[in-house]
């Protein structure tokens, strides 16, 4: 056989009527569905903004910003992809249209294309095909699949929309088009209405690509008569006309998929057996225990972008995770900091067992974060900071326990007496924002007999980073004179990762965000552990 032969298999997976019907979800259930039958699968994301990455983006515009193992700053949907296959992404599985035109504008100035009119069609387009097919180099993935984000027929999406054209050109039965579109439902007409989905389809034929397999997101189940429809309209075998039907769980859909038979589907048409059997057991015991919690507690999430829930994605994720994993449902309570002062904090907290203040960046809502931390950790309750929480957990103690009046971090306060969290050493020159905080995988080194070692059940740890500031080393010995330890270090720097409270019952702050890492297959120990604290707490 020849071993240059190229046999990875391209899925690309785009969205018309609206935007969020879930192409991520779908893209890692189908994933999961092929990865379950043994293949090798990766998900990449295609963002048609301009922006670099959403490092620069607030929250409130596309969510929370996820951070990959390399240092990636990337679109929230690759959470779901980690989430789903327990696989880490890297920078190569986001790219947008800032990414793409970046790189052929600096080919341009090196002379790449001396003598050349630099153009949408074929260089911006040839930039596309490459970061699709970069993923596929080297035979590693059986299947690549691409989301393209945005809906067809933007003008943002036209490039990439014309780059698949090209590569199903190129490629032949080693690719396909999965369109997701909406059925919506007429409560007047007592009737599903398949014609946005054959005007979206009709888009997609104008810039030349048959889509080859339709999912139809619909609130009611689509009866034969519907299915025959839209795949007679719109080139599709009624095969390929899948179901998907809103759900109270996203991590459902792939049980819903297989169902829907969406991945033998793929499989016939890409000419490849379906002999492999498919084993999702232990998705199943995932989805039993998830449906079937035995108690419930309720925790605060504290952080200042609570109105768009997105914005947390990866920490409500990983909530679900660790309750199922000790059999409770967690009742995650989005309080908005900005509203917390000391006088209202009992109050607004009474109802909750644990909390969790949430990263951030700026001024907004930090005293209301304070606040909340002052409360827990006099009340026994059970706390856990990630990020800036951390920070705000050591800025609350300096000024409460130690008696450093002002104490504040250099980011809120820049003239503060007491600088308990500082801006790092590296980061004290740079100037620009985009890409340039301390990002990605570190390792920190775990204190013996903390709490973290028991948590971890391991001395060296590695978690992903993604911030400016630090704890202040100046004040280390203070700290620890009046009850608040490092538990964790990085080997090589001697920066505090982990800060807790011995005499507390569970009182851990991160610098690093154990909530990327967090997945079905590997509920992350932080919060799996938190949450038992917080049933314990409770009885
Ligand atoms: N703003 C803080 C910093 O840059 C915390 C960042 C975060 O919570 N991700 O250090």
């Amino acid at each position: 056989m020849n071993k240059s032969k190229k046999t990875t298999r391209y899925i690309f997976v785009t969205g018309g009527v609206t935007s969020s019907l879930g192409k991520g979800i779908i893209s890692a259930s189908l994933a999961k569905l092929l990865q379950s039958r043994g293949y090798n699968v990766t998900i990449q994301k295609l963002d048609p903004y301009i922006n670099i990455d959403p490092g620069t983006l607030n929250p409130y515009e596309h969510g929370e910003c996820y951070v990959t193992e390399d240092g990636a700053e990337t679109d929230l949907d690759l959470g779901h992809y980690e989430r789903f296959l327990n696989v880490p992404t890297s920078q190569a599985n986001n790219v947008t249209t800032g990414r793409i035109y970046q790189s052929v504008i600096r080919k341009e100035r090196q002379g790449d294309y001396l003598g050349e009119t630099v153009q949408i069609i074929p260089h911006i387009t040839d930039e596309i095909k490459y970061c699709i097919q970069l993923l596929g180099e080297g035979n590693k993935f059986d299947f690549v699949i691409t989301e393209i984000g945005g809906t067809v027929g933007d003008i943002e999406s036209l490039p990439y929309i014309e780059a698949i054209r090209q590569l199903k050109w190129d490629l032949g039965n080693r690719s396909l088009v999965i369109h997701l579109t909406l059925i919506p439902y007429l409560s007047a007409a007592k009737e599903l209405k398949t014609k946005p989905t054959q005007h979206s389809v009709k888009t997609m034929l104008e810039y030349g690509v048959q889509p080859d397999i339709l999912v139809c997101r619909t609130e009611r189940p689509l009866n034969a008569g519907i299915r025959n429809k839209i795949a007679l309209f719109c080139n599709v075998e009624s095969s390929a006309v899948i179901e998907s039907i809103d759900t109270d769980t996203i991590y459902k859909v792939p049980l819903l998929m297989r169902e829907e038979k969406l991945d033998q589907v793929v499989l016939k048409k890409m000419k490849l057996p379906a002999t492999r059997t498919l084993d999702l057991s232990n998705w199943e015991l995932f989805i039993n225990k998830l449906l079937h919690p035995q108690k419930t507690v309720n925790i605060a999430l504290v952080g200042k972008y609570v109105e768009l829930v997105d914005s947390y994605k990866s920490i409500i994720e990983s909530f679900i995770h660790a309750g199922t994993q000790n059999n409770c449902k967690v009742n995650l309570k989005l309080i908005q900091s900005e509203n917390i002062i000391n006088e209202n904090v009992a109050k607004i907290l009474k109802d909750v067992s644990g909390i969790i203040v949430a990263p951030g960046f700026g001024d907004r809502g930090i005293e209301g974060k304070i606040s909340a931390i002052k409360y827990v950790r006099e009340n026994n309750i059970p706390f856990l900071g990630i990020c800036l929480g951390m920070q705000c957990a050591v800025i609350e103690f300096a000024r409460n326990v130690i008696g450093l009046d002002k104490a504040h971090s250099t980011e809120m306060n820049p003239d503060t007496p007491y600088p308990v969290i500082d801006i790092m050493e590296e980061q004290k020159n740079i100037t620009t924002k985009g890409g340039t905080m301390r990002l990605g995988a570190n390792t920190c080194l775990v204190s013996k007999n903390s709490k973290a070692e028991k948590i971890y059940k391991k001395a060296l740890i590695s978690e992903r980073h993604r911030h400016r500031y630090e704890f202040n080393n100046d004040y280390l010995k203070m700290f620890e004179k009046h009850g608040m330890i490092p538990t964790g270090t990085n080997p090589g720097t001697g920066l505090v990762e982990i800060m807790e409270i011995p005499t507390h019952p569970w009182f851990v702050g991160v610098q690093f965000h154990p909530e990327y890492k967090s997945t079905v297959a590997q509920p992350h120990p932080l919060f799996v552990n938190f949450v038992k604290a917080v049933i314990k707490s409770k009885a």
